[in-house]
């Protein structure tokens, strides 16, 4: 497996695009234009240039692995690609969409891989040409950082396409959990109820926003408080995930805080907003309550 296809070039396909570039793969990288899949690649070597300042990689490797990525335009550019994976916006429409497309053009043994953080990879593979050779592989933010990936088990997806995608992530330097087909599957299925806890405790009285964070920092040695986290991660995006949570098990245990709610519905997102349950319009975040 030496060529890799990346679909979406944003946050998340970039970042995977570097990670495999840098591993030695040669990475096809679309979005939904070739403008933006160059975009895409210009942001990945701004990346590359600040690891070359920071003396963490060689500025040939920098450059071998730029070289690596090249920006293609429409499915049938995948081809040549062992795996694709997609990291494109989390609609559904969008992804069954690639997934047929770029599934008509595949050859035989090569495998489709979503990076989605919520949609049920069972479902998904349904608009794949074969769900044995479907998966998920759920990267986190920013993703040349972090150390895992979520593997995660559609009903049909086969031992080999597990053991394939498994030798990727090893090669890439990644830790991988393997999770079955559940929502949230393990970290946010963790993670959520804590976040959203945290606003049901701001919004029932329980402490102010600077005590609940530091109580977890210090309580829990946690690197950032609940509250801060939800801020980063941003509000839309927690309570998306902990209404996936809900309505994906039917357990009244993930309803979301009806405070995460308004926070949500006023626009308050967090520290892309410039206010979530902190204000980020000076040089330091301010609680807001
Ligand atoms: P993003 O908005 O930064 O990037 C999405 C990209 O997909 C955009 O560049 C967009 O132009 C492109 N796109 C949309 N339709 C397309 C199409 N038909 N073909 C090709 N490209 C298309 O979003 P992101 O944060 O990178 O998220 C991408 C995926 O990764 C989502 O499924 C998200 O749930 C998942 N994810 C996100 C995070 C995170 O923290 N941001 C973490 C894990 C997983």
């Amino acid at each position: 497996m030496d060529t890799i296809g990346v679909i979406g070039a944003g946050q998340m396909g970039a970042g995977i695009a570097q990670v495999s570039a840098q591993a030695g793969y040669r990475v096809l990288l679309a979005d939904v234009s070739r403008d933006r899949a160059e975009a895409g690649k210009a942001g990945i070597g701004k990346q590359l240039d600040r690891l070359v300042t920071k003396e963490k990689i060689a500025r040939g490797d920098a450059d071998a692995a730029l070289a690596r990525i090249e920006p293609v335009d429409g499915a049938s550019a995948f081809a040549p690609a062992a795996l694709v994976i997609e990291a494109a916006t989390e609609r559904e429409e969008i992804k069954r969409r690639i997934f047929a497309d770029v599934g008509a053009v595949l050859g035989a043994g090569a495998i489709l891989a979503s990076n989605t953080s919520s949609i049920p990879i069972t479902r998904l593979a349904q608009a794949a040409p074969d769900p044995a050779r479907f998966v998920g592989v759920h990267f986190f933010n920013p993703v040349p950082v972090m150390g895992l990936i979520e593997l995660i088990r559609g009903l049909a997806t086969s031992d080999a396409t597990v053991a394939a995608v498994e030798a990727y992530a090893q090669r890439l330097g990644k830790q991988v959990v393997r999770a079955n087909d559940a929502p949230g599957f393990i970290v946010n299925r963790v993670l959520m109820p804590m976040l959203n806890e945290a606003c049901f405790a701001l919004g029932e009285g329980v402490a102010s926003i600077r005590d609940i964070d530091l109580a977890c920092q210090l309580g829990l040695n946690h690197p950032m408080g609940p509250l801060t986290l939800a801020d980063f991660i941003g509000l839309d995006t927690c309570l998306e995930i902990t209404r996936v949570l809900f309505e994906g098990t039917g357990d009244p245990k993930f309803r979301p805080a009806p405070l995460l709610v308004k926070y949500v519905e006023a626009g308050w997102f967090g520290r892309k907003s410039g206010r979530g349950f902190y204000d980020y319009s000076g040089p330091e975040p301010v609680p807001t309550r």
